[in-house]
């Protein structure tokens, strides 16, 4: 089966989800599905998975098996489909025997074609023998990298999914996944389709996200500063340990933010409320370890901030990509000071696995210091860690706001010798000591007042030194020796710089911004017209009356980029309404009248028209 001449998919795309066009790669996945190839993809998250396979299924109405590892995922995806119209069936642990036996009956007896259920409960003999006879046509493996053992996620329960092949020749695989190297998708392909597959991979790039990275220094000011300017939106701070999580978030409750914290130290309970409200409710900061977020798919988070250095690119990218699902512009902010690198060198050291494991694991960490440290544009060096190259972005902090560089070579040869003259067996806060003259017990003790270098940096602030050290480390000029307790050793390159036959060049510290917000260069969305501002605000608490009338998220109401469309272009017939990209015939019944009286209230009470001469001249532009 294929699309129509006269349709293909756009009815779908259209008058259920309510979408003008489809994404680059969409289509071609669709009718590969359709036309019963297996297909393995592997995009970002974010780039519009579930449409890929929520599609063919509507449009073909065959019987299709949608396979995810977590319950909160099923929920998620039924709920947005119910809401789309959709009739739409699952099977999980968290419903009652009754309520599963009733959702089965209606997959069954062919009321809803589509089926959502876990690994685990599709391997089941008996349910294995109960799909025989109801001729599936498409299996979809959501989070498909979790059948390998190269992958990062490997569950027993997916390995038994390479059985399907043969037990239902006739059906096609589909594989999703957001993150799969090379090794990952061949094992994907080898055992969900047996190489019979197309692979569809798309760009890693999420030009929607400004990249930002801020030394750690007045850490506190600084993400009160960013989340105070973001006041209305909804986003994570992510932290290294459950002691920063309580931290932060006591810190920011203090502050007035509307805060919720999750870490595997808390109850189930409180872990399972946390999730609850970041979901359902709109301009909230979850501060959360990275025990939250898998399975979160809430579009319209607006930032992610790292409150200390993540434990790899690889980490880092998943994190980040949870903000921006919407392609809507959004942040992320990464804080990270010589502390983090030596932590997280020591969780490598301390942790169990090979030598060559760990290996791998302090290159992948260098990757990241790499990216923390770089003076040129983030994206390219996030981009070439996964093998893509682009050109300089335009929405990260360094390519916003160059840095100045400087040559800062007298003060590099300073702290390594510094750190030749202690004998290479000191820590970064003694070094600093030692340059700036400090008067220390420990600089007493060991009499390391009396050396050549001692107090030649006392015109140095602390967070100048921190920098170049930290610079120092990243072009591996010093090195961090764990086994010595965080002693700071000389490499050769060091030696170089040391011995004047290499120049080292640095950031200049003051140049450091707090702020990168979207500049027009990475506007994916319209912003809200000025004048319109107060309708977007109106809009919002409808849509959350809305949503809690109906007990789901605010977002599977409406999109940010769904409400700031409507507010701009103030619809104010049917027709005019359907046209709002997010708004299909279901939310046209469902919402049109409670929205227009708000814009009709609007209208009269400023006057407004959605064809002044300022809205014409915006839509031109766009
Ligand atoms: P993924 O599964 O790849 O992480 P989703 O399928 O959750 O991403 O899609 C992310 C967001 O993008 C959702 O809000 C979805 O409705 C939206 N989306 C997907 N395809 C389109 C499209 N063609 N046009 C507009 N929005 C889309």
């Amino acid at each position: 089966m294929t699309f129509k001449n006269e349709d293909n998919g756009h009815n779908v795309l259209n008058e259920i989800f309510g979408y003008s066009s489809f994404r680059p790669g969409q289509l071609e996945i669709i009718e590969a599905i359709l036309t019963k190839r297996n297909v393995m993809v592997v995009m970002p998250t974010g780039a519009g998975k579930s449409l890929c396979y929520q599609v063919p299924a509507i449009y073909s109405k065959q019987k299709t098996i949608i396979i995810s590892p977590l319950v909160a995922l099923i929920d998620d995806q039924v709920t947005a489909l119910s809401q789309l119209g959709v009739k739409v069936s699952k099977l999980h642990s968290g419903m009652s025997r009754d309520e599963n036996v009733d959702q089965w009956r209606q997959f069954a007896s062919g009321a809803s074609n589509i089926l959502y259920m876990s690994p685990e409960r599709l391997m089941q003999p008996r349910m294995l023998d109960a799909l025989q006879r109801q001729s599936i046509g498409i299996f979809v493996v959501d989070e498909a990298h979790c059948i390998s053992k190269w992958g990062a996620d490997f569950r027993t329960d997916y390995q038994e999914l390479a059985q399907l092949k043969r037990l239902f020749p006739d059906a096609v695989v589909a594989a999703f996944t957001a993150t799969a190297d090379k090794a990952t998708r061949a094992d994907i392909v080898d055992k969900l389709t047996g190489g019979n597959c197309e692979v569809f991979v798309k760009s890693f790039d999420r030009p929607n996200l400004s990249l930002q990275v801020s030394p750690k220094q007045d850490f506190k000011a600084k993400l009160l500063n960013f989340l105070l300017e973001r006041k209305g939106q909804s986003g994570i701070v992510y932290c290294l340990s459950r002691n920063e999580t309580d931290q932060v978030y006591e810190f920011l409750k203090k502050n007035g933010f509307n805060t919720i914290s999750y870490h595997a130290g808390k109850s189930a309970e409180h872990r399972r409320e946390s999730q609850n409200r970041f979901m359902t409710e709109d301009a909230v900061v979850m501060v959360a370890t990275i025990a939250f977020g898998m399975g979160i798919d809430k579009p319209d988070i607006r930032y992610v901030v790292h409150a200390s250095m993540p434990s790899s690119v690889e980490a880092f990218y998943q994190e980040i990509g949870r903000a921006g699902r919407d392609n809507a512009p959004a942040e992320t902010l990464m804080f990270y000071g010589l502390q983090d690198i030596v932590k997280r060198q020591r969780m490598i050291f301390d942790g169990e696995g090979s030598e060559q494991h760990k290996l791998l694991e302090y290159k992948r960490l260098e990757a990241l210091i790499g990216y923390c440290e770089t003076t040129s544009c983030r994206r390219l060096a996030l981009l070439s860690y996964f093998d893509e190259s682009v050109v300089n972005c335009g929405n990260c902090d360094n390519c916003l706001h160059p840095p100045d560089m400087q040559d800062v070579t007298n003060l590099a040869k300073l702290l390594i010798s510094a750190v030749k003259e202690t004998g290479q067996y000191f820590g970064v806060a003694h070094i600093i000591d030692v340059a700036r003259g400090a008067d220390t017990a420990k600089i007493k003790a060991r009499s390391h007042n009396q050396i050549g270098v001692f107090g030649l940096a006392a015109d140095q602030s602390k967070p100048v030194l921190q920098s170049i050290i930290r610079e120092l480390i990243a072009v591996n000029a010093l090195k961090v020796n764990l086994e010595k307790y965080g002693a700071l050793e000389i490499t050769d390159k060091g030696s170089r710089i040391l011995r004047g036959s290499e120049t080292f060049m640095a950031k200049v510290l003051s140049k450091v911004i707090t702020s990168t917000a979207p500049t027009e260069n990475s506007t994916v969305t319209p912003a809200i017209l000025e004048n319109n501002q107060m309708l977007l605000v109106e809009l919002k608490k409808l849509r959350l009356a809305l949503a809690k009338e109906r007990s789901v998220p605010a977002f599977v109401i409406f999109s940010d980029k769904t409400l700031i469309q409507i507010a701009n272009e103030l619809p104010t017939s049917e027709e005019e309404f359907l046209s709002i990209n997010g708004v299909g015939k279901t939310k046209l019944k469902a919402f049109y009248k409670p929205i227009s009286d708000i814009i009709t209230l609007f209208i009269k009470s400023t006057g407004a028209d959605a064809r002044t001469a300022e809205h014409i001249a915006v839509s031109d532009q766009l």
